[in-house]
């Protein structure tokens, strides 16, 4: 029944109502290449009488600090439908207004980039690396009209364009269905290499995979890699249990090995953006190297572009965007990035680190892994000029998510002995939440809250009770996991403290003439904080003699339970003394057994369903 109401309604309405408005159409040209600039002119039609906004982004998808891409703007011209020029107003720092107009609106700019990297744009002789956000104007309140670009390469250049963006059958333009998939598809115009190949899924269907390449290599050098990331991606498949659907149809890696970018890498929804200068795909330890930077974005294609945090969904462009969980966004995915290579045979080096890690940050005191998250804004490529307290406030949430990741990989296999792991707890995640995200590209149709972190975990382990005191503890608490313990049967075993070895804590010095002076914070916990010492302090004397860079460190090789006598000069002038009492160092380390003894057969047997290959 319903169907044909909707076909009524169809054929009483008049056609213009049903017509698509034009896409909103850029157009791409590269006229100075060596003087790092490119022109785009941006056309809008079927704008009714109101003034068009103009609005540069502040934000980039996967970056969490405002980056005020406005900055690079100049030259900024517009007409209208007839050409007659219209004045641009500037109206707030990145936004520009356009009045006066006759429904249509053509604005023309340059834009300046000289970083090649997942969040710049990046213009020389080689290339134009282009993320979109720092590069494109958009139109406020048209943020659902489709999208159209054209890229015109420099005359006498061999350059294409590699992009996620869906293509048309001119090679050179491309669309997107909305503002958030355009800003989401960064493209590399240039003249790279492919390499392309499928994999075919339990239920017969092909995945396609392309590698498009700008390096100093030979066509074979970047086949060779494409037979590494294949062993790779199944790997990542198998902890999900099937690849999402790539919308254009299929995924691309944008892997630029030339000597000009800035090494970085970069998720996005069916595409990563990786520079890594100075790695060369010629030799095979080149080759083997980019699998690191290429697991961790491709595991993404799943965790943060379809199991995605609220706070992320959608992206604002305006603004920083705020979430509770990239401890598990890119923690998790730090965490499988290393794990997936040592699955699929590239490497032995199993992800345990992370636990002493923790273990050894006195700012696992002071912020849970959540709140540690909510300041990424402050601490993913944010500048500012004044001093901060991250160094001895903040842990990287790639780090200590991935400490929880391993956390909870270990307690889960030991809670339901062997039967479940954090695959099925990714699994579940990809079923209840990613898997959905799949009916619009751009959007994710549920993302995911803190407390549906909880209920995942809790119906993993089939223990609601256990889920809560994890999350209360280890996630949402400041409590670290007891690494020991849930190393034990993986045949590993911790090492906490040398009760034998003195320890007052390191801070940066500098000698000058009047003594040493303290150029860091001084961490939280330390004999040196507990003595008073922080930064701006200059220390005059060490024991009654002239305090020397050589004397301070001679501290560390005393007994625990001595002291030193210590002269420091405060900011203000004055002078005291203070006594520093040697403990004994509580570094914690991780030794495997495996090293040095034949494991258990349950030991072996653990390792074997943690880290053998799944990816078949
Ligand atoms: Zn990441």
């Amino acid at each position: 029944m319903k169907p044909l109401v909707w076909l009524c309604l169809a054929l009483l309405l008049p056609a213009a109502a049903w017509a698509q408005p034009a896409p909103i159409a850029y157009r791409v040209t590269f006229p100075e290449p060596q003087h790092h600039w490119m022109q785009v002119e941006m056309t809008v039609s079927g704008l009714g009488a109101a003034p068009l906004r103009a609005r540069m982004s502040r934000s980039s998808p996967g970056r969490y600090a405002v980056h005020e891409f406005a900055k690079n703007i100049f030259q900024i011209d517009a007409v209208d439908g007839t050409g007659k020029k219209l004045a641009v107003s500037h109206a707030d720092v990145d936004g520009w207004t356009i009045a006066g107009h006759d429904g249509t609106v053509s604005v023309t700019y340059r834009i300046f980039g000289d970083r090649a990297d997942g969040t710049y744009l990046g213009i020389d002789t080689t290339h134009a690396h282009i993320n979109m956000p720092a590069a494109f104007l958009w139109v406020e309140g048209l943020e659902n009209r489709s999208m159209r670009v054209t890229f015109t390469p420099p005359a006498g250049s061999s350059w294409e364009v590699g992009t996620q963006l869906f293509p048309t059958p001119d090679p050179y333009t491309f669309t997107a269905p909305n503002l958030q998939y355009f800003m989401d598809s960064p493209t590399e115009v240039s003249a790279f290499m492919t390499s392309t190949f499928s994999v075919i899924g339990a239920d017969g269907s092909a995945s396609q995979f392309r590698l498009v390449v700008h390096a100093d290599a030979a066509p074979s050098d970047v086949d060779e890699l494409a037979k590494l990331v294949q062993r790779l991606v199944r790997e990542a498949r198998g902890v999900f249990g099937e690849f999402p659907k790539f919308e254009p149809g299929m995924y691309t890696f944008l892997l630029d090995y030339s000597a000009w970018g800035a090494g970085d890498g970069m998720e996005h929804r069916n595409s990563t953006f990786i520079s890594e200068p100075g790695l060369s795909l010629r030799d095979a330890n080149g080759r083997r190297a980019a699998i690191d930077t290429i697991s961790h974005e491709f595991f993404h294609a799943w965790n943060v572009e379809r199991i995605r945090p609220v706070g992320l969904e959608p992206f604002d462009f305006t603004r920083e965007n705020v979430t509770c969980c990239l401890w598990l966004a890119e923690g998790f995915t730090q965490y499988y990035g290393e794990l997936l290579q040592v699955r699929a045979g590239f490497s032995d080096n199993v992800p345990v680190g992370y636990g002493s890690e923790l273990l050894n940050l006195s700012a696992r005191h002071v912020r849970s892994v959540v709140q540690m998250s909510e300041q990424a804004p402050f601490a993913d490529a944010a500048t500012a000029i004044d001093r901060t307290d991250l160094s001895r406030t903040f842990i990287s949430y790639y780090d200590f998510g991935a400490a929880v990741a391993l956390a909870l990989d270990l307690s889960i296999r030991q809670r339901t002995a062997g039967a479940a792991s954090l695959d099925d707890f990714m699994a579940l995640m990809w079923q209840r939440f990613g898997r959905t995200a799949e009916n619009r590209a751009g959007y994710v149709g549920r993302p995911y809250a803190l407390t549906d972190l909880r209920d995942a975990l809790a119906e993993v382990v089939k223990d609601r009770a256990y889920a809560n005191d994890f999350f209360d503890r280890f996630v949402e608490g400041r409590e670290a996991a007891d690494y020991a313990a849930l190393l034990a049967p993986a045949g590993y075993v911790l090492h906490v403290g040398f009760p034998d070895r003195g320890w007052i804590g390191g801070v940066p010095l500098r000698e000058t003439a009047g003594g040493v002076s303290v150029i860091g914070l001084v961490q939280f916990g330390t004999p040196i904080y507990d003595a008073g010492l922080d930064l701006g302090d200059v220390i005059v004397t060490i024991d009654d003699k002239p305090a020397t860079l050589a004397g301070w460190n001679a501290i560390a090789t005393r007994k625990p339970g001595e002291t030193v006598a210590v002269t420091i000069r405060r900011r203000d002038g004055k002078t005291t003394g203070v006594t520093i009492t040697v403990k004994p160092d509580p570094t914690v380390t991780i030794d495997d057994l495996a090293k040095t003894r034949t494991l258990t057969p349950e030991q072996r047997a653990f390792r074997e369903s943690w880290l053998g290959a799944k990816g078949k």
